[in-house]
């Protein structure tokens, strides 16, 4: 077995098995390795069953009074219902379909539960939904779980491969490739013993100590990517395009607006850029609605009248044809000729248009426009490392350098909405420059934010239906797409909200009269746009969806945005929904709906209500998740990272210090160092 094999040569995994493993990304015994825990259980310090309140998820230790077993009226699925207690109180405890419980649990015997807290609406009662039971007192991992795939499943598949377990010689060990000094110096944990600990750790300090190094490794392998970046383009030539300052002024005393102080300040900044002979790279940072567009079309502007030609890339056709129409407006008065270019439509004229405006499809390798100059890319996390690697190799132009002429690269502006605050940006995105538009433009209507308590949710539906019938369109946002546990004993019930779940619920029982469109990651490209097409025409009163909802959009009828489990995103990625309406003229409102009451979900959900500020929300969420958690940060835009906290400053700046360090003592006396990068610029990125 080596690290490459498929995990289907593992026992306990067949053909099915292969499958959802993918679905979580991990298809070698190496991704299973590199698959963390999300938390931890930890058996060894129980709680009292008198202080439990609903939402947590506790452990407890408990003895069992009595266990009976029974069927649900729907579906006749069985229930195992146990009475659990200890020195402080009792408990339900709740099984859905594993009768064989029956047989392993005895009355009299004491064991330890994990599980979480509900509220059981028919008996007004606490209930405990076990997730884990156990005799002994230990700390067992937590991961991400998909249906069909428990953690219990996962820790099944990983202990026999761990690499420092000696009994599996079978398993090759993980190649070291932080240079030695590195370790000694930040006194860094060895690769296997970390892997090993962070899925099987014996006490805390075992996880912190993985913890710890693996965290390292994932900010100091983007550090080290962002240098060697930064290094290799600024010995690429460029196409200095010098400006013309009347056609400018015109163009922006043309315009229906104002221009706000941002805006100026951004676009002066990437016209200096422009007119260099290193090839520019940055990145146009705005907080949805504040206009970028409008900047980004200078740019364009720029080029065309330099005789270049310029590309902008949309994540996707439709985001590509609102593009294409408001940009169009722009520049046709000025001459510029600006053309359409994705699967559907191939109106671009490759050769004679200033301006090509396009999806993915303009990204093949077929399609060749020879004095491009220019690249914009709007919502750059949508697209993937690889495609924006492709998109920076040299055009076809040249130009001379000392005695060679050269090819050139072309300068590259990307745009986002995700609103990461400077220091963040400038670590993470170390090879970028950074253009931030911290202002909107006057006179926009506040999109009105309220937390939605669980009594209050029949409130809500009748807003919407309200809503709905004076012709508005609605989002409903959920965190996954489908529930590992397809019974549901109330609407009210405690899980984490599902995109098809919530789709069921709301077109059959909730809002049968209105048209529901459902919006999720694993569905096909093509389906996805038909269903946002449907929406955007108008065709849909409700659109169900995961994350996946398009930044950029513009549906400038939708004035509610109703988000479930609210609790599970980010502020930043919220403050991106909530982006979402309040286009129009009308007054739109954001709900936020939870199921967890910690105090740090009351805290960041508050923040919603007061704050507007997507960069201010941004530094809320890291303040308020600090580095002491195991969740990775996960927001759009930002690399994936599992381990390593965002807002662990200091972390950052030390990984920066050594990748600059290997850089210096030249990268070539590394080469586990540099199998590894390559492992890692083609690393997936799932949804
Ligand atoms: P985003 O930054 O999210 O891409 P857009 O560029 O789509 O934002 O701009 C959103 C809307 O605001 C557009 O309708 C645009 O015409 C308008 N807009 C842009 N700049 C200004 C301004 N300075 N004053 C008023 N409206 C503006
Ligand atoms: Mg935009």
């Amino acid at each position: 077995m080596k690290l490459e094999s498929s995990v289907q040569y593992l026992s306990g995994v067949g053909p099915k098995m292969v499958e959802k493993l993918k679905r979580l990304g991990i298809e070698t015994v190496r991704d299973l390795l590199f698959y963390y825990p999300r938390r931890y259980d930890d058996f060894s310090n129980p709680q009292k069953i008198n202080n439990l309140r609903i939402g947590q998820e506790v452990i407890i230790k408990a003895k069992i009074l009595n266990i009976k077993q029974s069927r649900t009226r729907r579906k006749w699925m069985s229930i195992v219902e146990v009475e659990l207690v200890d020195d402080s109180g009792k408990i339900k405890a709740i099984w859905f379909n594993q009768p064989y419980l029956i047989k392993i649990l005895q009355p009299g015997d004491e064991w330890l539960f994990a599980g979480k807290i509900n509220w059981d609406f028919k008996n007004k009662e606490k209930t405990l939904t076990v997730t884990q039971y156990e005799k002994e007192p230990m700390i067992l991992p937590v991961y991400s779980e998909t249906e069909g795939i428990t953690s219990k499943y996962l820790r099944k598949l990983i202990k026999p491969i761990l690499p420092t377990d000696t009994s599996q010689v079978s398993v090759r060990l993980i190649e070291e490739y932080l240079p030695v000094e590195i370790l000694e110096q930040e006194n860094l944990t060895g690769l296997n013993e970390a892997i090993s600990k962070i899925h099987f750790p014996g006490n805390s300090i075992d996880i912190e100590i993985a913890k710890r190094r693996l965290s390292f490794d994932e900010l100091f392998l983007i550090a080290l990517k962002m240098l060697l970046n930064k290094k290799e383009l600024s010995k690429s030539p460029a196409i200095a395009l010098t400006f013309n300052e009347k056609i400018l002024k015109k163009f922006v005393g043309n315009l229906p607006f104002k221009l706000t102080n941002g805006q100026r300040k951004t676009a002066w900044e990437i016209i200096q850029d422009l007119g260099k002979n290193r090839p520019m790279n940055r990145l146009l940072e705005g907080d949805v609605g504040s206009g970028k567009t409008v900047v980004a079309a200078m740019a364009v502007m720029v080029t065309a009248y330099n005789k270049f030609q310029s590309v902008w890339l949309a994540p996707t056709e439709i985001l590509a044809n609102q593009h294409y129409e408001n940009v169009s407006k722009l520049l046709t008065p000025y001459k510029i000729k600006v053309g359409l270019m994705t699967a559907a439509n191939k109106k671009a004229n490759l050769e004679k248009d200033d301006l090509i405006i396009g999806t993915h499809a303009l990204l093949q390798k077929d399609v060749e426009i020879s004095n491009l100059a220019l690249i914009i890319v709007d919502e750059q996390h949508r697209f993937g490392v690889k495609q924006r690697a492709h998109l920076r190799r040299p055009s076809n132009s040249t130009c001379q350098v000392g005695a060679n002429r050269l090819k050139v690269v072309p300068h590259l502006l990307s745009m986002t909405a995700t609103p990461i605050p400077r220091t963040l940006a400038l670590s993470l995105y170390g090879d970028l420059d950074l253009s931030i538009i911290n202002e909107m433009p006057q006179g926009r209507k506040v999109v009105i934010t309220k937390v939605v308590a669980p009594e209050n949710r029949q409130k809500a539906y009748d807003f919407i239906k309200d809503q709905i019938e004076k012709r508005h369109q609605v989002f409903v946002i959920c965190p996954l797409i489908e529930s590992k546990d397809s019974l549901k004993i109330n609407l009210f019930d405690a899980d984490r909200k599902s995109v098809v779940q919530e789709y069921e619920k709301l077109s059959k029982s909730i809002f049968p009269q209105f048209k529901i469109g459902l919006l999720h990651g694993k569905m096909k490209a093509k389906e996805k746009e038909a269903v946002m097409k449907k929406f955007h025409a108008g065709k849909l009163d409700i659109l169900v969806s995961t994350a996946v909802v398009e930044v950029g959009i513009d549906i400038q009828n939708a004035t509610v945005m109703m988000i479930e489990s609210a609790e599970r995103f980010g502020l930043a990625q919220l403050h991106q929904f909530r982006g979402r309406v309040g286009r129009g003229k009308h007054q739109s409102y954001c709900f936020l709906f939870s199921e967890s009451w910690s105090p740090i979900t009351k805290k960041r959900l508050q923040a919603m209500v007061e704050c507007q500020d997507g960069f201010k929300l941004a530094e809320i969420d890291l303040g308020l998740r600090g580095p002491g958690e195991l969740v990775g940060i996960r927001q759009s835009g930002l690399p994936d990272l599992k381990m390593a906290s965002l807002s662990d400053t200091m972390l950052i700046s030390k990984t920066r210090q050594a990748a600059e360090k290997v850089i210096k003592n030249s990268l070539e006396n590394y080469p586990a160092l540099i199998k590894k990068l390559e492992e890692f610029e083609t690393e997936r990125h799932p949804e």
